[in-house]
């Protein structure tokens, strides 16, 4: 059986499990860790059982409980090589030290346990074994840190350390376990953004969220669904009147932004076959979106074509997961 199950869709974290054959996916990892495995077990999921995490892009609702969820589970993370490096640079952005400013800092870090030492010696006349103890913790912390001055971080203190990479290229499909995925670039302001078609069990699930408008290569690999997740981000009038400042709106309504439900329903009215027998509207704004208003959008355009009354209409939320879809 193929399962299809969206934890989370928003800009506060996007995350979705997909179950095919004996392979087990998420597609991006939005949430903490925490979160994740609670909404995963509220569907019905055992986080236990993922094979891999699928990264679309470094955004910060993409990729929030990556490392920690990577790490706990054991699993490799499939990301593009440039999405990887931008997600990297975002963890641990590089510091630059002269070597003058590196002495300083090292002798700071000594001039600082030998203060503690003091402390310590203190403490010992004292003799309470708790402060004592407090004391001695204090100053393993100011060695390693000492220490890491001099020396690359070790794995765990490595933000970005993750247990396994694996790169594939957008137009390059492949596979994990019985599971495969066409990966496509989508238009947007991140370092080499996807969406993706994902086969299982001969099912066809179409994957696009976070593009700025729908290009040709994005439509022709829409075709042939058995479930289409789109985006629906915004309305355009709430977002001109809205909150956001203007350069946000700007960025936001650009062609490298987000899709507005206008331009959602355009697709479904114009270049959408019809095929699908669920369509999820997705990555709805909290601020600029109601889902009242998406779903309108898509169901007028929907409405205009007899054959495609038999799609159902689904919305993925921000606070709860969709219950799962099921081939
Ligand atoms: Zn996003
Ligand atoms: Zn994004």
């Amino acid at each position: 059986m193929v399962r299809f199950t969206v934890l989370a869709s928003g800009s506060k974290g996007n995350s979705t499990v997909i179950t095919g054959g004996r392979t087990r996916i998420l597609l991006d990892a939005g949430l903490s860790c925490r979160e994740l495995f609670r909404r995963m077990k509220l569907a019905g999921e055992d986080p236990g059982t993922l094979d891999a995490i699928v990264i679309t892009h470094e955004h910060q609702d993409h990729v929030n409980g990556l490392a920690v969820t990577a790490r706990k589970l054991g699993v490799p993370v499939y990301f593009t090589e440039a999405t990887h490096r931008a997600w990297m640079r975002w963890l641990t952005p590089r510091r630059q030290m002269t070597y003058a400013q590196w002495l300083e800092a090292a002798a700071a870090a000594r001039k600082q346990a030998a203060e503690r030492q003091s402390g310590a010696d203190v403490a010992a006349e004292a003799e309470e074994p708790e402060v004592l103890a407090a004391v001695e913790a204090e100053e393993a912390t100011a060695a390693a840190s000492e220490a890491s001055l001099q020396q690359p971080p070790s794995r765990k203190e490595d933000p970005a350390w993750l247990p396994a990479t694996e790169y594939f290229q957008a137009g390059n499909p492949f596979e994990i376990g019985d599971i495969s995925l066409n990966p496509f670039t989508i238009p947007h302001d991140a370092a080499d953004p996807v969406g993706f078609v994902i086969r299982a069990e001969g099912v066809r699930m179409g994957f696009a969220t976070d593009l700025g408008y729908i290009p040709p290569n994005v439509k022709a690999q829409l075709k042939g669904l058995a479930l289409l997740l789109l985006e629906s981000n915004h309305d355009l009038e709430m977002l001109r009147d809205g909150p956001y400042p203007w350069s946000v709106k700007q960025r936001v309504l650009s062609r490298v932004g987000h899709l507005s439900n206008e331009a959602a329903a355009g697709f479904l009215e114009s270049a959408y076959d019809g095929q699908a027998t669920y369509i999820i509207l997705a990555h709805l704004s909290q601020s600029n979106n109601l889902p009242e208003l998406a779903r309108l959008a898509a169901e007028r355009a929907l409405s205009g074509k007899a054959s495609l009354l038999a799609n159902r209409l689904l919305l993925a939320g921000q606070d709860e997961p969709l219950s799962s879809v099921c081939f």
